[in-house]
């Protein structure tokens, strides 16, 4: 997700979002959301709902895996685990890149993509998508330290 999203989400909800900048040895927040732009909408409406409840939440990593949004926590209750089961199953008709309708698309990969997309994308086959570009460079970056460790 583009930072300013990023940002936008850790304003709206610095409760639920308290653990984005602790250090990568606290948290997988540090790496923030990672997933495309066009689930922001999503998980803003997620954490709308997270966020009236009182109780203690905390996000600890929000990622794509297998095309689908995974909001994992800490802490939390049944009607927040409910809730966040119900959004991550929605996910898999919500393209990844651009918010429009989409479904599942196995080749090789999992991607999340509508027909715009990944019409875009099979044009283009020789170019990466930005949004897996983004994931590989993170995944990089994430191993690299790891071995710094
Ligand atoms: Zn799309």
């Amino acid at each position: 997700m583009t930072p300013e999203l990023d940002e936008k989400l850790c304003k709206k909800y610095p409760k639920l979002f308290a653990q984005r900048n602790k250090r990568m040895q606290e948290t997988y927040m540090c790496w923030g959301f990672e997933c495309g732009d066009g689930w922001f909408k999503l998980i803003d409406t997620l954490s709308h709902f997270l966020s009236l409840k009182k109780v203690r939440i905390e996000a600890v990593q929000v990622k794509e895996k297998f095309g689908m949004l995974r909001f994992y926590c800490f802490g939390g209750n049944d009607y927040t685990d409910e809730l966040i089961h119900m959004f991550e199953q929605m996910s898999a008709h919500i393209c990844e890149t651009c918010g429009g309708w989409s479904k599942l698309r196995h080749v090789g990969w999992t991607y999340n993509m509508c027909d715009k997309c990944w019409n875009q994308f099979k044009d283009n086959k020789k170019s990466i998508p930005k949004i897996l570009m983004e994931k590989l460079k993170k995944r990089e970056q994430v191993c690299s330290l790891r071995d710094d460790l």
